[in-house]
């Protein structure tokens, strides 16, 4: 159910608003918007009646949500999402922004060397894993802490901003201290204490898909971390599994538009997952910004075939410097520009 509120709705009548929600054991959302102010509801296990709402003086309308998600879903707020990521940077707006770097934090030289580049070629943000979700016990997992201190000093050298992993509900306060948006990883997707967890805190979440996920799936994880009151999330498209072997994973374009035309949170593509080997990867990421991406997230290293994740998929210097220029080109051909480029 969602109540529309009318323009000229008091601060009496919406409290009134949502103390009747509350009344029947329901939770009230408000959603805030530019033409009008929504409550959302949620808590309720069948249809709630419209009728009282209705009734109820501010109120326009009370209408109810064919979605199963609810409050990150388009028809609860008809406009875009736009996030403030930091000083000047705005997500879910006409800028796209580039987040790039090493898929994980090596060493100093490889995140300094690696943010002074992917910011002279026009990202904004710099990625590096910390905290590593690896397939085997026996692969590299991380710097952890010392990964965090490089990051931030990463950002203090460079201006860029921090997107990195956060991998379980123990490490999340210490990721939550340097990381500028925090990234929540395929393999954690349906996590469900970690979504409520980083539900709680009041900062960007970028949500990315699970590699056997539905469209569904993800928009109910992205819920649960909108239902606890962290409005910030950022939906991801990393690739899905499929039969397909020359690749590591299939990126699926269908979920840019998909989920633009289904959810009104900025939506991202990594095309590095996606496509999991390098020459592919300007492309897709050309093709995404051309399907409506508002940012990608784009793993480079500086040299690649030393990586201690991911190196297949790593871009060199170079490659990324490339990647930008036709990223640039297409988002100008679709009326958009890339933030800092
Ligand atoms: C990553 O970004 O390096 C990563 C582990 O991604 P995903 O969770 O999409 O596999
Ligand atoms: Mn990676």
């Amino acid at each position: 159910m969602l109540i529309l509120l009318r323009p000229d709705v008091t601060a009496e009548q919406q409290r009134d608003v949502e103390d009747y929600v509350r009344t029947l054991g329901y939770t009230p959302h408000v959603i805030p918007g530019t033409q009008r102010t929504a409550i959302g509801i949620t808590g309720n296990k069948g249809a709630v009646d419209p009728e009282p709402f209705r009734l109820m003086p501010g109120v326009a309308d009370a209408i109810a949500v064919s979605q199963p998600f609810k409050l990150v879903s388009r028809e609860v707020k008809p406009e875009d999402t736009v996030l403030q990521l930091g000083q000047g940077l705005r997500l879910g707006g006409p800028e796209i922004i580039v987040a790039a770097g090493p898929c994980s934090v090596e060493s100093r030289e490889q995140i300094l060397s690696t943010a002074e580049a992917v910011k002279a070629s026009g990202a904004r943000m710099l990625r590096g894993g910390a905290f590593k979700p690896r397939t085997s016990p026996y692969e590299f997992q991380g710097l952890k802490g010392d990964g965090l201190a490089l990051l931030a000093e990463a950002r203090s050298a460079s201006g860029l901003l921090v997107v990195t992993e956060v991998k379980d509900t123990e490490s999340l306060p210490m990721v939550a201290e340097t990381a500028d948006l925090l990234q929540i990883g395929a393999r954690n997707m349906q996590n469900f204490s970690l979504l409520e967890a980083v539900g709680e805190l009041r900062r960007p979440v970028l949500l990315k898909r699970g590699m056997s996920a539905t469209l569904k799936e993800m928009l109910m994880a992205a819920e649960y971390i909108v239902a606890r009151g962290n409005r910030q999330v950022i939906l991801c498209e990393r690739g899905i599994r499929t039969f397909e072997t020359m690749t590591r994973n299939t990126f699926d374009i269908n979920a840019i538009p998909m989920l633009k035309q289904l959810s009104h949170l900025p939506v991202f593509a990594d095309p590095s997952h996606g496509v999991g080997v390098r020459g592919g990867i300007p492309a897709v990421a050309r093709a995404a910004v051309a399907a409506g991406a508002d940012g990608l997230l784009i793993e480079v290293h500086p040299n690649p075939a030393k990586a201690l994740s991911d190196g297949a998929q790593s871009l060199t210097f170079s490659e990324f410097d490339a990647l930008m220029v036709g990223v640039r080109a297409v988002a100008a051909a679709v009326g958009r520009s890339v933030a800092g480029g």
